[in-house]
């Protein structure tokens, strides 16, 4: 039996157990494929009632336990793990461990990973339960491992906002273990080490350094332009495991006292046409999702920074503390 299919018949048993008779599913982008497959299983083997969450979700901070609270007793979230905040409805999380095998690319890694001996190996929640054998065949190949637990993260686990598991490691370089860029670009702009990436859907490695260097360089551009702002969006999620109101009033106030004017917007999911209105303002600053600014910037057409590239803005930080904004669950 596949990693997916023990996963949906532990979920099944515990519906059974819950005795739960409408359960909501809700899956990120990359899964939804899966969802009617799934949806009719759950319903036959269950008898339950399967309402399956359509809105897109973005990552662990994105749980659909609100929306779903009036239709559902038991929420399926799949493909994340829990993050440290109050979930309003009973959460069945599901990994969605991948069966892929790992140490094709990471064998590709070593030619890459020459010359650095403390390597510090990290993935997200698919592939958690390789690291073992990651970390196994590295240290056959000569390298020490290192790898810790993050707040509100596991062993060897990283969120595109939150690092914390790699924070106190002193290596010498990174090795990302899964798939795209997004991870990556964000170890490497938080420990500013090398990072190289085993991409075990590709079956090969790559470093990280010249894409890191072009989003930098585009990040600088956008904190340039806005050196001359005077009234800047502050905007805040709705999202729980996004909504930093308090860093947004810092904020403001920061403004106010720089002789700037900050009003704080309050929205779900961030896009360029959700900011049109608001033609008055000549930029805007992040409180929700660091990576909107960082990955989707590009799409706005206002500056838009994360709230440690506001400070470089306003004369409040040197360009060289140049610093990846996170999001700190659990402490
Ligand atoms: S805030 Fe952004 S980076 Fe963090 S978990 Fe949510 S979607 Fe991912």
């Amino acid at each position: 039996m596949s990693n997916h299919e023990l996963e949906i018949v532990e979920v099944i048993e515990k519906i059974k157990d819950l005795n739960a008779k409408k359960v909501g599913l809700q899956f990120p982008e990359g899964l939804k494929v899966h969802a009617t497959k799934i949806a009719r299983q759950i319903e036959q083997e269950t008898g339950a009632l399967v309402i399956i969450s359509a809105v897109p979700c973005y990552g662990a901070c994105d749980v659909a336990d609100l929306d779903m609270i009036d239709s559902v007793g038991v929420l399926v979230h799949f493909g994340h793990r829990p993050l440290p905040l109050n979930y309003d409805l009973p959460i069945i999380f599901v990994d969605a461990r991948s069966n892929m095998d790992v140490i094709g690319c990471v064998k590709s890694s070593i030619d890459l990973l020459d010359g650095y001996k403390r390597i510090g190996i990290v993935t997200t929640a698919q592939h958690l339960h390789l690291l073992k054998e990651v970390s196994v065949f590295l240290e056959k190949n000569g390298k020490e491992i290192l790898m810790e637990e993050g707040a509100g993260t596991i062993k060897g686990q990283v969120l595109g906002c939150n690092f914390s598991a790699i924070k106190n490691l002193d290596a010498d370089a990174f090795l990302y273990v899964g798939s795209g860029n997004f991870h990556a670009l964000g170890i490497k702009l938080f420990t500013d080490k090398p990072v190289i990436v085993a991409d075990p859907y590709l079956g090969d490695a790559r470093e990280i350094e010249e894409f890191a260097d072009k989003i930098l360089r585009i990040r600088y551009a956008r904190i340039a332009k806005a050196m001359d702002a005077k009234k800047f969006g502050i905007i805040v999620s709705s999202k729980k495991g996004q909504s930093r109101l308090e860093l947004a009033k810092t904020i403001k106030s920061m403004l106010e006292d720089s002789g700037r004017e900050g009003f704080i917007l309050l929205l779900d999911d961030v896009s360029p046409n959700i900011l049109l209105p608001f033609m008055d303002l000549d930029a805007f600053v992040m409180t929700a999702c660091p990576r909107i600014a960082i990955d989707d910037s590009i799409m706005y057409k206002k500056p838009l920074l994360t709230p440690q590239e506001l400070e470089i803005a306003i004369g409040k930080r040197k360009w060289e503390d140049y610093e990846m904004d996170e999001i700190k669950y659990g402490i």
